[in-house]
């Protein structure tokens, strides 16, 4: 099949055939990322992209809003279903900038605000000192506990007590565990502050009833929609119906023009997805697929921080296995195995060269890999990480996960007609 791509621009329709090639022979265990249903890749790909839409449902500044507007609403409806929140707000661009909108409707450029350090896996955009937001913003980070590598509740509320916020920012990047909103919103509300529950890794988890919610504890809460919640790229605001006004203000004008239409359009098809029986089975196996890939690694001596995971999400502490973060993710790529280097709670090394390893299992749960598969990775990450300069090894992994990959293809409806992917090497592996 021909597609128009193809034919008007073949450097780049190979790029992504490639791409799509890469993507289905490896085993991707970043944790921010996914594979998009069929339906939510159609709908990103269509033509809402080419309207403009400035404003809000019924009150726009440009004309032809007849479909928009029916849109947007169905998309702010079913968010508001999914998190039984008053109030949605679906058009920021992607997290970062939802963040930003948040942090803008409750404070004034030079208040405080007050999130996880960056190295205790915090987000870069919770006040980090590279990031836009520590210099409109005081910011105060909080750690986690080095020992347990969890949050302690009362040495936040401490700092709190201490740093006087005008917002409490609760939610994580490189965090296993559960997290207790109750408490922050307590916290918040004891020191004067506002809470913001930024969600961006867990939404899927939350939509699912997999991890507590934090939308009745939390002024705002901020996500974005395409890690476990497995949308197109974007961000959303959630929050009660008295900070409506504030926070539609903060995303635009405040900060934005033109809403993404065609990304709304696919956050509404992704909401739908996951308000069905399939997407909680999808969200229990991730969790379930998630712990017994940490208990495998543990068997090998792994040391996990916080010694497991509550969610999708493992950070592996590589410092007895005296290797860096960064040499073992460049090896591991080497076999198809994907994830991120990352910096650990009180890890002395440089970020750029850290000594944590970062995986989540939310991709490979939607290819359908259950608990024996977990196993089969924890051996492999094993292996790659004992034999880290021996490239024939690697070599050896490096077919076994395209083997395994050919055992689980991406689903069906999660690949447009046409792009079915068929690896040169996994037809080799078969006559074997
Ligand atoms: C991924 C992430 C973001 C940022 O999202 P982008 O879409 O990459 O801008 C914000 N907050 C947290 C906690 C995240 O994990």
């Amino acid at each position: 099949m021909v597609t128009p791509l193809e034919k008007y621009d073949p450097q780049i329709y190979e790029l992504i055939k490639q791409e799509n090639v890469r993507q289905s022979g490896s085993l991707r265990l970043i944790p921010s990322e996914n594979y998009v249903s069929k339906a939510v890749m159609l709908a990103t790909g269509s033509c809402l992209t080419n309207k403009y839409s400035e404003g809000y449902p019924g009150k726009r500044y440009y004309e032809g809003q007849q479909v928009t507007d029916l849109i947007e609403t169905v998309a702010i409806e079913r968010a508001k279903k999914i998190f039984k929140a008053e109030h949605a707000n679906v058009q920021p661009y992607s997290g970062s900038i939802a963040n930003l909108a948040a942090y803008n409707a409750l404070a004034e450029p030079g208040d405080t605000i007050m999130g996880l350090r960056l190295s205790s896996g915090g987000h870069i955009t919770h006040g980090s000192k590279g990031s836009i937001t520590s210099k409109i913003f005081n910011s105060e980070n909080y750690p986690v506990d080095p020992e347990s590598g969890m949050l302690d509740y009362d040495a936040i509320e401490t700092f709190a007590v201490k740093v006087k916020p005008q917002i409490i920012i609760s939610g994580y990047t490189a965090y296993p565990r559960m997290i207790d909103f109750k408490r922050f919103g307590e916290i918040a509300e004891k020191t004067g502050a506002y809470h913001i529950s930024d969600i961006a890794h867990i939404a899927g988890l939350v939509a699912s009833g997999l991890h507590p919610n934090p939308v009745p504890y939390a002024d705002i809460v901020s996500t974005t929609t395409h890690k476990t919640l497995r949308g197109p790229r974007g961000g959303m605001l959630l929050c009660k119906k008295e900070h409506a006004d504030r926070v539609d203000r903060a995303v635009f004008p405040g900060q934005q023009g033109g809403p993404h239409m065609h990304t709304i359009t696919a956050v509404a098809v992704a909401l739908a997805e996951a308000d069905t029986i399939e997407f909680i089975e999808y969200a229990k196996q991730i969790v379930k697929n998630a712990k017994r890939l940490a208990e495998k690694l543990m068997e090998y001596g792994f040391k996990l921080v916080s010694d497991g995971t509550d969610t999708h999400l493992i950070l592996i502490d590589l410092r007895n296995k005296g290797v860096s973060g960064k040499k073992v993710a460049k090896a591991l790529d080497r076999a198809r195995i994907v994830t991120n280097f990352n910096t650990l709670p009180d890890d002395p090394a440089s970020p750029m060269n850290p000594n944590g390893l970062r995986l989540g299992t939310s991709a490979i749960t939607t290819r359908g890999m259950k608990e024996e598969q977990m196993d089969q990775i924890a051996l492999f990450i094993h292996t790659i990480v004992e034999n880290i300069d021996n490239e024939s090894v690697i070599e050896k992994v490096n077919r076994e996960v395209l083997l395994l990959c050919s055992q689980f293809p991406v689903p069906d409806h999660f690949i447009l007609p046409g792009e079915k992917v068929v690896h040169p090497l996994s037809n080799a592996e078969k006559r074997e």
